[in-house]
């Protein structure tokens, strides 16, 4: 069946590109060893007594999970020191991205705002959901200019995004300016949800402090999406999660698929939250390999932007190679990081922190390669 008639929003997708696999870069360049520092996954893994768990669970796999998650959402509310009825949860934070859109926004009417470059699933996702983009650029050391975020929203904004700490730069706005942001976004915007992305929160210095959610000042027109797959480890397992003001996680929980999130990555999450040692083992070999890299790239003439996240984003000395040669020399040795050409950042680099070894190797693979 030949499907020309598609909605023009559908047809004009891009088609996702993954790049080789880790088993196509090993053949391709006949290498036993393959570092992965690509995606600001964990440079510890997962953790050992959640491994356990999956083990232990497995058996319950032909069991549809509980409605709701119920076990999940009381875990999560102990954490952050919440009303659990706040409290969304995702395949992914991914997931709860899509359906913050799909909820708050009506197709080809309203519109969402975010910075540019940003993480590329807020653009994508309204496109899917037929809503318009609204971007304002970042000021040219990657901050973010509010009042000109602001000028982009009018009423038919329903959603803005902030990402904080960034990806890719990995800057962290001060919390003030954004609770003022969000304050003066409740005057131009009360129907506008500023979406705080704190993905990688648990990085930055002084998380306690620089996250409105964990200062217990959030205010009541924004939303905070956090996920397992940083800190904890579980990017593939796919748990994310949002803290919604009001009534807004009832409708949530209404329109989510009911079995979105699996039995096997519910009880992973609630071992996790358990594991404090593990995370806390997790942000301090981040924070420790994050100075080790900005060190060993800056020694090397590589221009490093300051990052609260676990990764840094870098420009190569002048007149040396460009970053896509680059790239494609550190994938001969093995090593996989990120080039930033989606991001329209084509001369610049995304390296995720990695183990000690792995910090070490691509440090090493620098200087042979500049
Ligand atoms: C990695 C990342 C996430 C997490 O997405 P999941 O779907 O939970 O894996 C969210 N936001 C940003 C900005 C990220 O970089």
């Amino acid at each position: 069946m030949p499907h020309t008639d598609l909605p023009g929003r559908i047809r004009s997708l891009d088609a996702y590109s993954p790049g080789l696999s880790i088993d196509e870069i090993r053949q391709k360049y006949n290498l036993s060893v393959v570092i992965k520092m690509a995606s600001n996954e964990n440079p510890l893994g997962c953790s050992p007594l959640v491994q356990q768990v999956i083990a232990r669970k497995a058996p319950y796999a032909f069991r549809y999970p509980q409605s709701g998650n119920p076990r999940l959402c009381e875990a999560l509310a102990e954490r952050h020191k919440i009303d659990k009825a706040q409290i969304a949860i995702g395949n992914g934070s991914d997931e709860i991205i899509d359906l913050l859109m799909r909820i708050l926004c009506e197709p080809r009417k309203h519109s969402i705002a975010c910075f540019e470059p940003c993480f590329s699933i807020y653009p994508i996702q309204a496109q899917i959901n037929g809503l318009e983009t609204r971007r304002c650029a970042l000021k040219s050391d990657f901050s973010f200019d509010f009042d000109k975020l602001l000028e982009k929203i009018d009423g038919s904004t329903r959603l803005c995004f902030v990402t904080t700490p960034d990806n890719p730069s990995g800057y962290c706005p001060e919390p003030e300016k954004v609770a003022e942001f969000a304050q003066k976004l409740s005057v131009r915007a009360p129907e506008c949800l500023l979406v705080i992305d704190e993905a990688y929160m648990d990085f930055a210095p002084n998380a306690g402090t620089t996250s409105l959610l964990e200062s217990g000042k959030l205010p009541a027109n924004a939303a905070v999406l956090r996920t397992f797959s940083k800190s904890y480890g579980l990017a593939g397992l796919r748990i994310g999660y949002g803290i919604l003001p009001d009534d807004l996680a009832s409708y949530y929980w209404r329109a989510r698929l009911p079995f979105s999130l699996n039995i096997l990555a519910e009880e992973a999450a609630i071992a996790a939250l358990e594991d404090y040692a593990f995370r806390e083992a997790t942000i301090k070999i981040v924070r420790e390999g994050r100075k080790f890299l900005a060190t060993g790239l800056a020694r090397i003439g590589c221009h490093v932007w300051p990052s609260a996240a676990n990764f840094l984003m870098f420009k190569l000395p002048k007149n040396s190679i460009s970053a896509a040669e680059c790239f494609e020399k550190l994938l001969a040795k093995g090593i996989i990081i990120r080039k930033l050409a989606s991001y329209n950042l084509p001369d610049k680099l995304r390296v995720s922190i990695g183990n000690t070894s792995e910090n070490l190797a691509f440090i090493e693979a620098m200087e042979a390669i500049l």
